[in-house]
């Protein structure tokens, strides 16, 4: 029922490959995870939703997993090729709060994002300023070899390794123009793996090294976090695919030159034997952007009344691989989704309590229709986790009828354990549309709607109306006869 050959794209060879582990039976995957300057956007959140349907689909397939997450808390500056500020610094200064306290406090709330979307645990968090030592020996490796030094720090020069860039599919003369230009560089795209504090200042957060006091370049970073807790070469690299242009050609880069192994024609010589990349969630309006003030945080989405989950379903209606654009309606859409859903899964549920129905027809015949199901539905995330098939495979169980509700039940759990909606966890009343700006509390409109029940009873229309217009002055809309059984809405 699942064994159809799980197929990922790989971003290096740009094409679809069958996921074959390095180790047997086991599955090491590394996710770029956020620096932690910042609240995440929800576009920075749709990585973590993707990377989690991948490590879920991997424990689908029987793969012990092993997924690691970093948190960057030193090290990204405000251009990704090497210009600019540390990200981490501008923002202490900003704030006027130490560098500790401001990555404690963006790491707390990733963390509260990661678990209000069901995003599972990873085997393990790194985090960048707990591996300088490790960094420190990894740069002394391959400095004689592939760098150079210049007046702010050690550089690493791409044309000592083969085929500098193929992730990108840039040429390293594209690089020209991309890098603010650092005097010195021998080539356009060469990148800092140490900067050095420059004379006459103290950084926060700043080591001894044989280059001289400093940080860590980002890139240096998720090399060595990579392969010091999964082993190069380890089987899945995942990032946005903005860490497609630069980031991860960089990585790629000093893990050839760590691991002494050149050309990329071999993938696994690029330290993973796959990467994979998500594409962008994009917004018209440019509030995507942590620059533009009130900027797209789940937590923005939560505030409007809108449950957080209904974004994960948002996310999973795309193919990981397609641009998504974010809208309210589309949202809205996911949620009256994902309420259905719901709705229909406790509707099974609560049937597994009642005495078995007596069903005509040969029950084998009907669990096949179960069994069919969970196949098709291997098949599609197998397909380069096609989530937008598999949700309406997960929905085909949900409408069946006359089936035994132990097999829906069953298959359900099975089938939500890649999708991560939680339904079995999700009641109705979690779902409705709740703006935290609204005065009115829940128990005051109950109230209210109990009175105009009343009112309706004894045919007193113009007092039921009345209770119906006083809730609508309060942003609160009545809805009889709704499909869904809602009884009101805030709007
Ligand atoms: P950062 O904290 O900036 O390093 O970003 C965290 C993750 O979010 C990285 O994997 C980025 O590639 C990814 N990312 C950034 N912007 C978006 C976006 N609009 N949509 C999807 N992923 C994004
Ligand atoms: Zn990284």
């Amino acid at each position: 029922m699942t064994d159809a050959p799980l197929k990922l794209f790989n971003s290096l060879t740009r094409s679809i490959e069958v996921f074959e582990p390095v180790h047997p039976g086991e599955a090491r995957v590394y996710t770029c995870g956020p620096t932690v300057y910042n609240y995440p956007h929800i576009g920075n959140m749709r990585a973590y939703v993707f990377a989690d349907v991948l490590g879920r689909t991997l424990s689908w397939k029987g793969l012990k997993l092993t997924h690691v997450i970093n948190i960057t808390d030193v090290g990204h500056l405000t251009d990704d090729a090497d210009a600019g500020e540390d990200k981490m610094e501008k923002m202490a200064a900003e704030k006027a709060q130490s560098i500790w306290d401001i990555a404690e406090h963006y790491k707390q709330a990733y963390w509260a994002d990661v678990k209000a979307l069901n995003i599972r645990q990873p085997a393990q968090w790194t985090v960048a300023t707990d591996y300088v030592p490790q960094m420190i020996e990894f740069a002394k490796g391959i400095a004689d070899k592939h760098c150079y030094e210049l007046e702010s720090g050690l550089y690493f020069d791409v044309s000592t390794v083969a085929d500098y860039g193929r992730l990108a599919r840039a040429q390293t003369d594209e690089g020209e123009g991309r890098i603010e230009a650092v005097e010195g560089k021998r080539n356009a795209a060469d990148f800092a793996i140490w900067r050095k504090t420059p004379p006459g200042e103290t950084r926060q957060m700043e080591w001894d090294s044989p280059w001289g006091k400093g940080a860590p370049g980002w890139h240096l970073e998720c090399s060595v976090m990579s392969g010091e807790v999964l082993g190069f070469p380890f089987d899945i690299h995942t990032g946005g695919i903005d860490h497609r242009e630069i980031h991860h050609p960089n990585e790629i880069a000093q893990n050839q030159a760590h691991c002494c192994t050149n050309g990329l024609d071999d993938p696994r010589n690029s330290g993973a034997r796959i990467w994979m990349h998500n594409n962008f969630l994009v917004e018209r309006s440019g509030k995507m952007s942590k620059s533009s003030g009130e900027f797209l945080r789940l937590q923005l989405l939560i505030d409007r009344g809108y449950h957080p989950l209904a974004y994960r379903l948002m996310c999973l209606q795309a193919h990981y691989r397609s641009e998504l654009e974010f809208s309210w309606e589309g949202l809205g859409a996911a949620l009256t989704r994902l309420k259905r859903m719901v709705m229909a899964y406790a509707k099974w549920h609560g049937q597994l309590s009642l005495p078995p129905r007596e069903v005509p027809g040969d029950s084998w015949e009907r669990e096949r229709i179960t069994r069919d199901l969970i196949t098709r539905f291997d098949a599609a995330i197998a397909s380069d986790l096609n989530t937008a098939e598999a949700l309406t495979i997960i929905e085909e169980l949900l409408a069946l009828k006359r089936v035994a509700p132990e097999c829906i039940v069953t298959a359900a759990v099975r089938m939500d354990a890649v999708l991560g909606l939680g339904l079995g966890k999700l009641e109705r009343a979690d779902l409705r549309i709740r703006p935290k700006a609204t005065a009115i509390s829940e128990a005051e409109i109950e109230a209210a709607l109990a009175r105009r029940k009343e009112a309706r009873a004894a045919k007193d229309f113009a007092a039921s109306d009345a209770i119906r217009d006083e809730l609508a002055a309060q942003g609160v809309e009545v809805m009889d006869g709704d499909p869904l059984g809602w009884e009101w809405k805030l709007g």
